[in-house]
């Protein structure tokens, strides 16, 4: 499979956008017109992960943690990170992270983790972006309503909520006035023409505006098409960082340890409170999340599952009479790998692969 048409497929389910500003994310090494057939998924990648990738004959690595972060005046083999690109350029294998925008995505690591330890009905801890839609309203000729109708909800118009092909018809008379050198497909130059019209209003959320419209001017039959567009004030879905679940009965924090040592399959956990605690909702914010525990209280979290928390900041969440249960940033991220495979293996054309190199820098003794 193109390379681009696999990212494309990636993108359109994990979009670069939703990824915060201080990120890298991207095809950050390779060639977008080579063909890929087998794809390695990993956390991160370092020497023993690329030669794992060229040993094997992966086409494509897939990190979480971005490979290109800091900035990088040189590309030479005098230091590790130059040696490394070089070493993935000579032997073609691209590379591409999916970080922020994968954990803020629905569907990504933080969703995937709640489906994972049995949490239902999940919500967003922190939203980052709102959907901005528009009102988008054509003046079709009666004989290409349904034409037109069926290519604006096949580019992605007209959803609210569950509902798909939403859109409001209204009869009309267009009139129009064909000029020397056009070309028209009623009426003819010089004279002023009247034609029965549909006006099809529809609703269009930014991310599809552009194949919308140019869908909508493929399927019309005039040379000129009119059309209003314009921005609207209600808010499209929301996407953000971290899940809150509210539990059907409450458990202790004892029972929720457990419970997430025996799905991530480790042996320990860092708990910030106590064991007898119950608790009825929970945040999760994988990875790095010690700095929304003030956020997750407010949206009445009495715990947070997450990783990297430092002595202070448990000293502050007990302060406040938050728990947090911290699994390690590894632990919490390592299942990017099933998440991905689970995605990718939707697609027929290529083979995906779990690197098998073991990466927690930590070892508990
Ligand atoms: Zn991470």
């Amino acid at each position: 499979m193109n390379l681009k048409s696999l990212i494309k497929k990636i993108e359109n389910k994990y979009p670069l956008n939703l990824a915060y500003d201080w990120d890298n994310v991207g095809l950050l090494v390779g060639d977008f017109d080579m063909d890929v057939k087998k794809v390695l998924v990993v956390l991160e990648a370092n020497e023993k992960v690329i030669n794992e990738a060229i040993e094997n004959k992966v086409d494509l690595i897939i990190t979480h943690h971005p490979f290109i972060f800091r900035k990088i005046n040189k590309i030479n083999t005098s230091d590790l990170k130059g040696k490394l690109i070089h070493k993935l350029i000579k032997n073609d294998v691209a590379l591409y992270s999916m970080h922020t925008n994968f954990d803020i995505a629905f569907d990504g690591l933080n969703d995937y983790f709640m489906e994972l330890i049995g949490f239902e009905d999940c919500k967003i801890l922190d939203i980052t972006n709102n959907e901005v839609l528009y009102k988008l309203a054509v003046y079709v000729p009666t004989t290409h309503v349904e034409k037109v109708k069926k290519a604006l909800a096949k580019s992605g118009a007209g959803h609210i909520g569950n509902y798909s092909h939403c859109s409001f018809s209204s009869e009309g008379i267009g009139n129009f006035k064909p000029l020397e050198g056009a070309n028209p497909f009623i009426g003819s130059a010089g004279e002023i023409e009247s034609v029965e019209e549909i006006k099809i209003e529809t609703i269009v959320p930014q991310k599809v505006l552009g194949g919308v419209i140019s869908s909508m001017i493929n399927a019309h039959p005039y040379e000129e098409v009119a059309y209003d567009l314009y921005k609207l004030e209600n808010k499209g879905s929301s996407v953000g960082l971290g899940r809150v679940s509210k539990l059907k009965q409450s458990i202790s924090l004892q029972e929720l340890c457990n419970n997430i040592k025996e799905k991530l399959h480790i042996d320990h956990i860092r708990l910030v409170g106590s064991v007898d605690t119950k608790i009825s909702k929970v945040a999760v914010v994988t990875g790095s999340g010690a700095d929304m525990v003030k956020k997750a209280q407010r949206v009445g979290a009495e715990v947070i599952i997450t990783g990297d928390v430092k002595y202070h900041d448990a000293q502050d969440a007990l302060d406040i009479g938050m728990s947090i249960v911290d699994c390690g940033h590894f632990d919490t991220e390592d299942i990017f790998k099933d998440v991905m495979k689970r995605f990718l293996d939707e697609i027929e054309e290529i083979n995906v692969v779990k690197s098998e190199v073991y990466l927690n820098p930590f070892t508990t003794i």
